[in-house]
């Protein structure tokens, strides 16, 4: 039977999220609607539970963070979490066993792996034209 070990308090909030934004966006953070960079953006407000910060484009009044355009906009994930996710699911780890790490529902994170196990191209950079 395989160890279950709860890693996701043990993760950097921060080396995490520097690691999402790299990987999800590696060209920087820019609106999702209208492509301007951060820099014309302004921090709207740091959600409470996730701690992530949302941003508005000072272009097109968008809001959007780290996680929009991305698999995980919405889930209300932690950055810790969502990396854990994409290493488990990779990987090929069982739900039940990934969903007790990353400390999400189990169902919940049940229906993310099987999703999106199969369409791992999910956890792509997105590229922008
Ligand atoms: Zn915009």
């Amino acid at each position: 039977m395989p160890i279950e070990f709860p890693i996701v308090d043990l993760l950097s909030k921060q080396s995490s999220y520097e690691w999402l934004l790299g990987h999800f966006h590696p060209q920087g953070l820019v609106c999702p609607r209208c492509g301007a960079g951060l820099e014309q953006a302004r921090l709207f407000r740091i959600r409470t539970v996730t701690e992530v910060e949302d941003y508005r484009c000072g272009h097109c009044d968008k809001t959007y963070n780290v996680f929009s355009g991305t698999v995980f906009e919405g889930r209300r994930l932690k950055p810790e979490q969502a990396v854990l996710l994409v290493r488990g699911t990779v990987k090929g780890e069982q739900a039940q066993i990934l969903a007790n790490e990353v400390g999400c529902a189990a169902k919940r994170c049940k229906t993310f792996v099987l999703k999106y196990k199969p369409m791992r191209r999910y956890f792509s950079p997105i590229h922008r034209s």
